[in-house]
């Protein structure tokens, strides 16, 4: 009997109707290198693995992975890295199965943040990525510019990914059931960069020191970083607020300020 623990985020699914549509919308195929993130009690983990013969997932609690492992369970084919995601490199792991990663997961809702961040960090060995997570994560992703939602998760994922909101998912769908509602979501790398970016850095900290001071002007947000005369130079107002700035806007200052020499401080 595997009893959910709250530390590690467990809220397992088990409404048969949206785990069929979590993986219809996965559509993974054979031969593909599917990765699920926390394969919990193997409730996408079987379907998905039935659908591409060969399986790679990272789970953390031990009494899980023996579980995942027994081969009274029927596992075969899924290979169970023992590991915690937010220090896993998928970097090898492409290497291994010679194709970028296709990486999907019911995510412990506790470190989603950090773990899409971890994520954004080896993008370049993912194809895409298909997650559950709390409803409210999902439309800080998609936000648009001017609105409470909109942040430093929303910035920082318009440079690198496209985000496609999909379907929303009731708290009674899980055992226990979590207290907010949850969503599924598709990110997909852009194929080509949506504006140009030549400090990923540079952009990182601007985002990070616009939105951990939100309340604040720019020119007061970003001192130290860019002056009032920076922030003019590329059409910005210094007296605008972080959320007023679109992304592109933040990598037109991240430019200007790379173009005078900065760096990181
Ligand atoms: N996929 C299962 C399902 O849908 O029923 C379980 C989802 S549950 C919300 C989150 C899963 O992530 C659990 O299996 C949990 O043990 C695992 N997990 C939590 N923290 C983790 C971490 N840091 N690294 C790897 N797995 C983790």
């Amino acid at each position: 009997m595997i009893v959910a623990r709250k530390r590690f985020g467990q809220n397992f699914l088990h409404d048969q109707g949206i785990i069929r549509r979590i993986v219809q919308t996965v559509a993974p195929r054979p031969g593909e290198a599917v990765v699920e993130i926390g394969p919990g009690r193997a409730a996408i983990t079987r379907p998905l693995l039935a659908a591409c013969g060969q399986l790679d997932a990272v789970e953390i609690d031990r009494d899980l992975i023996a579980l995942l492992r027994d081969p009274d369970t029927g596992l075969d084919g899924l290979t169970v890295h023992e590991a915690d995601v937010l220090r896993f490199d998928f970097r090898p792991l492409a290497r291994e199965r010679k194709q970028s990663l296709r990486v999907v997961g019911n995510l412990p809702y506790n470190i989603s943040t950090p773990l899409i961040f971890h994520l954004l960090d080896q993008i370049e060995v993912i194809q895409d990525m298909h997650f559950m997570l709390q409803r409210e994560v999902v439309e800080r992703m998609a936000a648009a510019p001017g609105g409470g939602d909109y942040g430093r998760l929303t910035v920082m994922l318009a440079a690198q990914v496209e985000v496609f909101p999909l379907f929303h998912i009731a708290p009674g769908c899980f055992t226990p059931a979590p207290q907010v509602e949850s969503a599924f979501v598709r990110l997909v790398p852009h194929a080509r960069p949506p504006f140009p970016l030549p400090d990923k850095a540079l952009y990182a900290r601007l985002v990070s020191a616009a939105f951990g001071q939100r309340r604040k002007t720019l020119r007061n947000a970003l001192k130290g970083l860019a002056g009032e005369a920076d922030i003019r130079a590329v059409g910005l107002d210094p007296t605008a607020r972080a959320e007023q700035i679109a992304p592109p806007q933040y990598a037109a200052l991240a430019s200007h300020l790379l173009s005078l020499g900065a760096v990181i401080p």
